[in-house]
């Protein structure tokens, strides 16, 4: 297993965001994890990449326990994650904001820049164009293109796909992956069911701060505890869905 989390938890006061989950990861897998608006698949990621300390559980990366580790040492130790809503250095050419995910494994400027360029011409990216001046889809794909340049082993998709046109959203797939298939593990959290099915053969539901069902795409979505968590009590009798997706 490349990841083994364990019964993690996180309460904010009272109210707990992440309750028991469990997740386990080998390496080379592309996982989806799905699941409604507050579920706590952000929260669960911020746990996972140590931008969160759990309140309780325990999170195994390649047999080593992360989970107090800082978000610099889980960089180190390979997971990298992108955020639900990105953050761009915007007075920073996109060439610059990639160099500063390079700088964890290039010390040397020039080793950087020049790594950095690599992975900004794999994503589809202009290196010239400033941060300020990129849309949603670009400032997704800036997130992504930042946190590769990390290298990591495993990687944490948090709706990177969301908000994009139809054609975006194909090469964004084609781009996931290219990303696997250089060898990265990836758990993607995405709404698009056209990703996940595309993407995935196992896929996770989450609900409630934890697991609730797991199965291919399309087992989960016949799933009755899936249908119920996604679209609420009765829903099947309406012929209208009033949640997430
Ligand atoms: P998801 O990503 O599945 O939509 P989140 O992890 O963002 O869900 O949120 C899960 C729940 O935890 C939500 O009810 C949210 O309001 C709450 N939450 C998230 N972060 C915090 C925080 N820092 N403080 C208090 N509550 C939070
Ligand atoms: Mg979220």
């Amino acid at each position: 297993m490349l990841l083994e989390a364990q019964g993690v938890t996180k309460a904010f006061g009272d109210f707990w965001a992440v309750a028991g989950a469990d997740l386990a990861v080998e390496e080379g897998e592309i996982v989806g994890l799905i699941g409604p608006n507050g579920a706590g698949k952000s929260t669960f990621f911020n746990c996972l990449a140590g931008d969160m300390q759990p309140t309780s559980g325990r999170i195994l990366f390649n047999g080593v326990d992360v989970t107090r580790a800082s978000p610099e040492a889980h960089a180190r130790a390979g997971i990298g994650r992108t955020f639900q809503v990105p953050a761009t250095f915007e007075d920073m050419s996109v060439l610059d904001n990639v160099t500063v995910g390079a700088f964890l494994r290039h010390p040397q400027r020039n080793d950087a820049r020049e790594h950095a360029r690599r992975i900004v011409e794999m994503t589809g990216l202009r290196p010239e164009q400033a941060g300020r001046s990129l849309g949603t889809p670009g400032r997704k794909r800036l997130g992504i293109a930042r946190v590769l340049a990390t290298e990591p082993r495993l990687l944490l998709l948090d709706e990177a796909l969301a908000g994009l046109t139809p054609r975006e959203l194909q090469e964004a797939i084609a781009l996931v992956r290219r990303i696997h298939e250089s060898g990265v593990t990836i758990v993607i959290v995405e709404h698009i069911m056209e990703v996940i099915m595309t993407l995935t053969r196992r896929v996770l539901v989450f609900n409630q701060g934890r697991v609730i069902a797991s199965g291919t795409p399309e087992e989960v979505v016949r799933d009755d505890a899936v249908i119920e968590a996604y679209l609420g009590r009765g829903a099947r009798s309406h012929s209208r869905a009033s949640g997430n997706p």
